[in-house]
């Protein structure tokens, strides 16, 4: 499907060093991507059926920092997002509300389009709706049952016999991504989407790989799986081995992904693909956004909008600095108090390159460049920034060229545009 229209991205002189991310699954800080060549990055996307908020974005916006830091360390890098556009909450929100599903999806997709657009994030080459590639996740879910890592089971409450499901012990790696215990799992499972009280499952935390179809749902053919839709975790699967290949440098997405999305969906791709293993070389997991003291959610009604915020008068480059101004992975809120900070700065960076001069501009560079390198450390970045912005607003430095090259590298590299 369509993406959102990609920014213009300055050419900085030299290079940057190589990137090295936290690992959710080691624990550790790993070197990421190859020394050269193609890196390769799949970054879960949405389920549209809920408004795109700044706990969206603060995903999205981590990880273009790891795509322009492998840019500029002189890699291509090759970047899948997958849209979740048939899916339990998605149906459930439209007959709610009396909206057809599939216009409720476009709605949404639309919304974050325009977010990602506004907030200078580099888009995905393969941007794909579940329901666009329904064939390729049905084929994979029967590579499962031919392998003997599917089953079916019975129905339930008068619902139809067939619903098939993956063994998580058929993966002797099972549980190597998030390190969780079982009673995590468990209590992760029930939270996030799985079954665990479903009857006739061999284990609570098979997760589903085909929904057989149900009266008033949408379903595909599907050969001898018969008529009916995905589950989510094969989906990212499915999609990921086909458009990246195995291993990918980088498996990402927010935290509440690590247990069961990412490590089911490792497991589904090493029984898909016997033999070839790991499903990807690093798990990087973005830290939560909170808003009035709790996560960002639409039940909780405590969402804060870019579209709200831009439409308010706040500048794209300053919602931006307000979220690479923390790391990452860490969990952080929004205050008025950030978003304050964050505008004040970048009125602050915008006059120091609009200056006839300032200090040489190459400490700088090097500086962010050395901090984005580790870790992805943007506040360290922004701290390297506002060091040199001080000094050219007090009217130090001599140097003609230094604030047309900081306003680059704070493109190029942090992907704020100033004023
Ligand atoms: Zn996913």
């Amino acid at each position: 499907m369509r993406s959102w229209p990609a920014p213009v991205v300055p050419t900085l002189p030299g290079r940057g060093p190589r990137v090295h991310l936290h690992d959710t699954a080691t624990g550790g800080l790993v070197p990421v991507g190859p020394q050269e060549g193609t890196a390769t990055l799949y970054v879960c996307g949405i389920t549209p059926y809920d408004a795109t908020h700044l706990g969206h974005a603060n995903t999205y916006v981590s990880f273009d920092l790891l795509g322009r830091a492998w840019r500029d360390a002189g890699l291509d890098v090759r970047y899948v997002q997958n849209v979740t556009d048939v899916d339990d909450p998605l149906l459930e929100r439209a007959t709610a509300t009396g909206v057809d599903w599939r216009d409720l999806a476009e709605s949404q997709i639309e919304l974050f389009r325009g977010d990602m657009a506004a907030l200078s994030v580099v888009p995905p080459q393969e941007y794909l709706g579940v329901v666009e590639v329904v064939d390729l996740v049905a084929a994979a879910v029967r590579d499962l049952l031919a392998a003997g890592a599917a089953y079916r089971v019975p129905g339930v409450d008068g619902g139809p016999d067939g619903d098939v499901y993956f063994p998580v012990g058929s993966d002797p790696a099972f549980g190597a991504v998030s390190g969780y215990d079982r009673p995590t799992m468990l209590e992760l499972s029930a939270e996030r989407g799985g079954d665990p009280q479903r009857p006739g499952k061999r284990d609570p935390l098979d997760p589903l790989l085909w929904r057989v179809e149900r009266p008033g749902e949408p379903a595909w053919e599907a050969g001898e799986l018969g008529r009916g839709r995905p589950g989510w975790h094969v989906e990212c699967s499915a999609i990921a081995l086909e458009h990246l290949g195995m291993p990918i440098d980088v498996q990402a997405g927010g935290s509440d992904l690590v247990f069961p999305h990412h490590e089911m969906g490792a497991s589904h791709a090493h029984l898909v693909r016997p033999g070839q293993r790991p499903f990807a070389r690093a798990y990087a997991h973005s830290g939560m956004v909170a808003f009035d003291g709790e996560k960002m959610s639409k039940s909780k009604g405590n969402l804060v909008l870019v579209s709200k915020l831009l439409a308010a008068g706040v500048e794209a480059g300053a919602i931006r600095l307000a979220i690479v101004a923390h790391h990452w992975r860490s969990e952080w809120e929004w205050t008025d108090e950030v978003l304050a900070t964050a505008r004040e700065r970048w009125a602050a960076w915008t006059s120091a390159v609009s200056r006839s001069a300032g200090p040489a501009a190459g400490p700088v560079l090097d500086g962010v460049r050395a901090r984005l390198a580790d870790d992805l450390d943007a506040p360290g970045a922004v701290a390297a920034v506002d060091a040199w912005v001080a000094a050219a607003n007090a009217g130090s430095g001599d140097d003609a060229s230094a604030p047309g090259l900081v306003r680059d590298l704070v493109s190029a590299l942090l992907g704020v545009e100033l004023g």
